[in-house]
């Protein structure tokens, strides 16, 4: 095995051996760029030093050929004395990673090669300027002293001779300097600073191996979910100089504008100054368009060099580079970071230079990204007061009126106000005043807590857990740390992707993708907005080459529309129980308490014709595309009132002796009802089978609306889906009734209905026995969200607050399985069972629904599992839509 690569023997794609930064700079140097030799000590002698805690001995002798090979061509020796090789020791794992070890710079340098260097360059002052920046991050980096140390004894130096930058020192106060810092590592280590330059080279490299398991490192591993032992690579580079004098300097710089994806020279420049200085702020750099004045060679040649490396990298490149006395010297390049609107702009630029082809571009795009674009925003521009902040929840810019509870959200929003509903935590409760409101704040609760949850589903905006303001719902009031009050009525402003909270209106911008979504804004218009245009265009690629359907999940004909302007291939849920409440509560409470057979009937037919009125509706939005109905699904107490709110009103009643019989029979119910374990009980297929006539009414209010679109002319094609079925049986039972049911409609209107009949597969019994359940199912819809629930065992609605924090801090799991789907676990059931139920009935339409729908890694994961199609909630569409693209292409 080899452990050393020269810059000449690697390439780009050597990643994993070399680490990103060794890779890049070997790509460089093969490019005939001006890179300064050096080379690479490889990921597996890191692996190997860290399983031994011993350097290997064939590493070392390595390292001493390719060192003494580099001074040969360099022509001088590490650390000689008279003139002397000096290097840098540069940590690099395939990921950029926070917590590796910083650069060291400078090593070489000794009391006896300062002397040198001073004397080669003819510049006493640069020599001691660069001796004491080794000591510096030696000593901060490598040994492990208080950086704060160094820092102060350069601030007292700077101070003590009235100067306020670095360069104004001269080298005598450098040569002090160096002094005081060495007095500094002899104090905080007990030993010199070391002499000897082959030793100071191995420190470092052995100081950035043990970076890689330094706690920091581990856990942004675990947070980003990087492998624990992949190791880092270690990068060893002769030096350039930019501390050379007003001719030298060092840089960074990019393609292209990383903001907006424009073409154009977009850098910083600092003369006279090394490594980190640039980034440091530690004196006021320059625009790099102004190096064409202060070194017009340099800077041609680096326009040359960025050209070639985007053309030779095919997208935004950053780069590190220095000059030595006008000399220009490339030190680092890399794919760049860029912003979610760059990234569209910029694949389309590449798409039209002919650089990439379309799949590519649909490759250099996230759904991350566009949901991000699709949120307004407040503008740049504006300030208000801040006055708290909490998590991030759900991105946006809200404004409105202060409320503390959704009664009030609803009536005020019905009145034409925008309200933001305030609330210590949300329940089920809170949906409609959710829906009512521009933006959720809560006091408590993580980025998985209900109001997040809910909040992101629809695409509003949620900052919640802002602990520190205290959420008085009784008074309606709120106040902040800082004393600032906010009571029901005033105005607020939160901000989804900051988690800030402001006091009074913020201006807001409205997100041009969505304008653009909802056909307010044509990508056609010679004015149109570049980002809309570059959307637009992607969206196209995507929906070219994308296998999986996307449908949304959506209760009402104006969620349907949105969510076909949106793009939607139709409805893949439609939950009934949203069609429940409401003024009709009060007709379930009546079909619940019916005691015989004649109340029950009356209940049921007072229900009907609102059901048949709603799926009219849905239908005729979702004219020729199909809409999956799901019949009844949630537990029934969630129809009647609090069990305590009910016993005291009894009580009270009871005391006073007041009348209380309808009171005292809706208790008994509640009590016959009340289950300790509600998701795990009386709901789904089975309160279809345990409440006579609700799922054929439902079935009859659906066949009636069919049968009532296609008298008018319309193309309804309804799907009827089964929720929570565990068995075969089950389904069996429910679809007799239903069959009867649509045929006895059939019959009444004269009309040939083709209404499909599917199950939900959303618990494990389910799954495991989906070769059977197909049978008797036309489609199978995977409920995600209670599979997920069902399969680890967790409560979807109680994990939040217990333990799901301590699980995403240990690296249990980097990201919430309701979030992302499992594939080991969950994702293995949902494979196996579209497997299973496909042989028994070939053709079997699968398709998901629920939060995962929306998901962009799920998306991937769906389509490489082979369904049809993926349904979310209508905003999610588009990403939906870019994921499914972006996994076929
Ligand atoms: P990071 O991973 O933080 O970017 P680098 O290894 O790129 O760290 O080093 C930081 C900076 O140190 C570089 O941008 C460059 O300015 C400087 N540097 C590193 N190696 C050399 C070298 N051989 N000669 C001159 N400057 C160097
Ligand atoms: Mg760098
Ligand atoms: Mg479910």
């Amino acid at each position: 095995r080899k452990f050393v690569y020269d810059f000449s023997e690697g390439n780009k794609d050597l990643k994993d051996l070399l680490g990103g930064k060794g890779a890049n700079l070997a790509e460089m140097t093969n490019l005939g760029l001006p890179v300064p030799p050096g080379f690479t000590i490889t990921t597996e002698a890191c692996k190997a030093y860290l399983a031994s805690g011993e350097a290997p001995s064939a590493l070392r002798d390595e390292v001493g050929s390719h060192l003494a090979a580099l001074e040969g061509k360099m022509g001088k020796k590490l650390g000689q004395a008279d003139d002397p090789l000096l290097v840098s020791v540069r940590s690099g794992a395939k990921f950029s990673m926070p917590g590796m070890m910083d650069t060291v710079l400078n090593i070489g340098l000794s009391d006896a090669s300062v002397e040198g260097l001073a004397a080669q360059a003819g510049d006493e002052r640069f020599a001691w300027d660069s001796y004491r920046r080794l000591i510096q991050m030696f000593g901060d980096t490598v040994l492990g002293i208080d950086g704060e140390l160094f820092a102060d004894a350069l601030e007292t130096a700077k101070n003590s001779r009235g100067v306020t930058t670095d360069v104004d020192l001269t080298a005598d106060d450098l040569r002090g300097l160096v002094e005081e810092f060495k007095g500094i590592v002899v104090r905080e280590t007990g030993r010199e600073f070391p002499q000897e330059p082959r030793e100071q080279m191995d420190l470092a490299i052995r100081a950035v191996f043990d970076s890689w398991n330094g706690d920091r490192a581990k856990l942004y591993r675990r947070q980003e979910r990087i492998p624990h032992d992949l190791g880092t690579a270690v990068n060893v580079c002769s030096m350039v100089f930019g501390n050379l004098g007003p001719d030298s300097g060092t840089g960074v710089a990019f393609t292209r504008d990383p903001a907006s994806g424009q073409q154009g020279v977009y850098g910083d420049y600092l003369q006279n100054a090394q490594g980190e200085d640039v980034v440091a702020g530690i004196r006021n750099t320059v625009p790099l368009a102004e190096l064409e004045q202060l070194d017009k060679k340099s800077y041609d040649e680096l326009m040359q060099i960025m050209e070639t490396l985007e053309t030779h990298y095919r997208d935004l490149c950053d780069i590190e580079f220095t000059i030595e006395r006008g000399k220009l010297w490339m030190l680092q390049t890399r794919v760049g970071k860029r912003t979610a609107a760059a990234a569209f702009r910029i694949a389309t630029q590449l798409v039209d230079q002919g650089l990439i082809d379309e799949p590519e571009a649909l490759k250099r795009v996230t759904g991350g990204q566009l949901a991000q674009l699709m949120f307004p925003r407040f503008d740049n521009g504006a300030k208000g007061e801040q006055i708290g902040w909490g998590i991030a929840a759900s991105p946006g810019a809200a404004v409105g009126k202060a409320v503390f509870d959704s009664y009030t959200a609803i009536k005020w929003s019905r009145s034409g106000e925008k309200v933001i509903l305030i609330r210590r935590e949300t329940n089920p409760d809170d949906l409609d005043g959710m829906i009512a409101a521009e933006g959720i704040l809560t006091s408590r609760g993580g980025k998985t807590s209900h109001a997040a949850v809910v909040a992101r589903g629809m695409g509003k905006t949620c900052v919640c857990g802002a602990e520190e303001l205290e959420v008085d719902t009784k008074r309606r009031r709120l106040t902040a740390p800082g004393g600032a009050v906010i009571d029901e009525g005033d105005t607020v402003s939160i901000d989804g992707s900051t988690g800030k909270v402001y006091a009074g209106e913020v201006p807001v911008v409205p997100s041009p993708v969505v304008e653009y979504f909802e056909g307010r804004m044509h990508a056609g218009a010679d004015d149109a907005d570049e980002l809309v245009k570059a959307v637009h265009r992607i969206m196209a690629y995507a929906d070219r080459v994308r296998r999986l359907r996307v449908r949304a999940n959506a209760d009402n004909a104006e969620d349907a529309s949105r969510a076909r302007r949106f793009g939607a291939q139709g409805i893949g849920l439609c939950r009934t129980e949203h069609m429940f409440l409401g003024e009709r509560r009060e007709l379930v409470e009546r079909l619940i308490l019916a005691d015989t057979e004649v109340e029950r009937k009356e209940a049921l037919g007072a229900l009907l014709p609102l059901q048949k009125d709603d799926f009219v509706e849905l239908f005729e939005a979702m004219d020729g595309l199909p809409v999956t109905v799901r019949l009844l699904d949630p537990p029934l107490h969630e129809f009647l009132p609090d069990i305590t709110e009910l016993s005291v009103r009894v009580a009270l009643a009871e005391s006073r002796r007041e009348p209380h019989e309808n009171e005292l029979r809706l208790l008994q119910a509640v009590h016959r009802l009340h289950e300790q374990n509600p998701m795990l009980g009386l709901r789904g297929v089975r309160l279809g089978l345990v409440i006579p006539g609700l799922f054929t009414m439902q079935v009859r209010a659906i066949a009636e609306a069919a049968a009532e679109r296609i008298g008018a002319k319309g193309d309804p094609r309804a799907e009827i889906m089964i929720p929570l079925v565990g068995t075969v049986q089950e389904l069996e039972i429910v679809r007799e009734e239903a069959e009867q049911v649509i045929a006895a409609v059939e019959r009444e209107h004269g009309v040939e209905l083709t209404l499909a009949l599917g199950t939900m597969i959303e618990l494990p019994r389910a799954a495991l026995t989906a070769g059977q359940i197909a049978e008797c199912a036309d489609f199978f819809s995977f409920g995600t969200n209670d599979l997920t629930q069902t399969v680890w065992g967790f409560s979807r609605d109680d994990v939040e607050a217990s333990f799901f924090t301590a699980y995403l801090e240990k690296g249990i799991f980097g990201v919430s399985p309701f979030e992302t789907i499992d594939k080991d676990g969950v994702g293995k059931l949902v494979r196996d069972a579209a497997a299973a139920g496909r042989a028994s009935r070939p053709g079997l339409k699968l398709g998901v629904c629920g939060e995962h729908g929306g998901d962009p890694d799920s998306v991937h994961f769906f389509h490489e599992a082979g369904l049809d199609y993926v349904s979310c909630s209508p905003f999610r569409i588009p990403v939906a839509r870019l994921e499914a693209g972006r996994a076929a292409a």
